[in-house]
């Protein structure tokens, strides 16, 4: 089997898997007890903190943890709407191709009285930085822009976006689930004020992730009980999950140099054989700024659904679109926003390339890729009224 769905979870690493062992049987206590054992599992804690806010260039204090990039999306969210509405700010920027973690709890507050700017994607998947100058208010009171995208895979220009932020002290969130031990990342150089992160999308468990916050945002609770997390996070800490995502992250970013050098490569020599052996194909989003394991298309005249399933009994798990929005008929809002019509959108492929990916693994792809398509195309009336001239080809 070919597991190319690295976007939508990864396998958990042997390092964290074997850091956390000890913390779900020997070292089970709950950090919150005063006996000398349930004070190790605190320090345990306390050590995965400093470790992971060493790692994007925050402090300790900065990290809250959470159970992962939802919960972490929607409470900055939620931290910077309540900042905002206490200073009579009600107006939010964010871009149409954010992951539905950040995009529905926005709608919420939208319903609530906040105003909803959304920078568009050009058609490389790139937020321009002009748009977002134009979109700022004196009364914004949140800029959430995602580091890298979970779909299409491209990066943007975080920094440069939150510079503009910095300057106008107007809080600035990213959504940098997809990009956390895959890119750099340094939340003091780059001035970001808020950012999530989930540890089963670098080699962690799932259900656990962080939120940092920097200076003056302290997060508003989504869950309120006990007093851990600094009354910010109540609930018994994940201890083996978040000493887990502490290993993972550490592995991670020590490999990230060598790793996306060599998924890169890949990444272009599967990104090349579609392209030139597939009539009627494009790659979705820029062909540089992407993350190293991201390939996404559109085939014209087929259904993505079909070509995942058809792919599957030949072995290889991938995606179209987004993980969350497969087994609804909408197509991918992102698609729709880089501005891919509805019928393109639907015939879309996320491959999303793991570590242990070599030459042969993409050469199989996509060559099953090509045949695949080829035999939905066989019998797809939409695709026998393009070549009948009947309708125009887009792509
Ligand atoms: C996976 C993902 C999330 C959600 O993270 P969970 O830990 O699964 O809740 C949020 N944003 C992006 C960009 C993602 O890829």
């Amino acid at each position: 089997m070919i597991y190319a769905d690295n976007a939508a979870t990864t396998p958990l690493s042997k390092a964290a898997f074997d850091a956390m062992t000890p913390y779900l049987c020997d070292c089970f206590y709950n950090p919150s007890s005063l006996y000398t054992a349930g004070q190790k599992a605190k320090e345990a804690l306390e050590d995965a903190r400093r470790r992971i806010a060493g790692l994007i260039g925050a402090s300790a204090k900065e990290i809250y943890f959470t159970s992962g990039g939802s919960e972490s999306d929607n409470q900055a969210i939620l931290t910077a709407a309540r900042l905002g509405k206490r200073a009579g700010k009600t107006h939010i920027v964010t871009s149409s191709i954010e992951h539905h973690a950040v995009l529905h709890p926005i709608e919420e507050l939208r319903k609530e009285g906040f105003r909803v700017s959304y920078l568009p994607a050009a058609p490389d998947g790139i937020v321009r930085v002009s748009d977002l100058q134009a979109a700022l208010c004196e009364d914004t009171c949140l800029v959430s822009v995602m580091t890298a995208n979970n779909e299409i895979g491209t990066i943007q220009p975080i920094r440069e976006l939150a510079e503009i932020c910095r300057e106008r002290k107007i809080p600035f969130h990213t959504d940098a689930v997809q990009a956390v031990g895959h890119l750099p990342i340094d939340v003091t150089q780059a001035k970001i004020d808020l950012l999530s992160a989930s540890a089963h999308k670098f080699h962690g468990p799932k259900g656990v992730g962080f939120l940092f916050a920097g200076k003056g945002l302290s997060p508003s609770p989504l869950i309120r009980g006990g007093a851990q997390e600094r009354s910010r996070r109540a609930g018994t800490e994940n201890v083996a999950g978040i000493v887990g995502m502490a290993a993972a992250l550490e592995e991670s970013v020590s490999r990230m140099e060598e790793t996306a050098q060599k998924l890169s490569r890949l990444r272009d020599r599967l990104i090349a054989s579609l392209a030139s052996e597939i009539p009627h194909a494009a790659l979705n989003g820029d062909a540089v700024k992407r993350l190293p394991s991201n390939v996404s298309f559109c085939f014209e005249g087929i259904e993505g659904e079909a070509l995942l399933l058809l792919l599957d009994d030949r072995g290889i798990c991938a995606s179209s679109g987004s993980a969350c929005t497969s087994g609804s008929l909408d197509p991918s809002h992102v698609l729709l926003a880089i501005g891919r019509p509805h019928d393109v959108a639907h015939g879309s492929l996320r491959i999303t390339l793991g570590e242990d990916a070599d030459e042969e693994t993409v050469d199989r792809i996509a060559r099953d890729v090509k045949e695949v398509v080829e035999h939905l195309r066989g019998f797809s009336p939409v695709w026998r009224s393009l070549c009948a001239g009947k309708s125009q080809f887009i792509l």
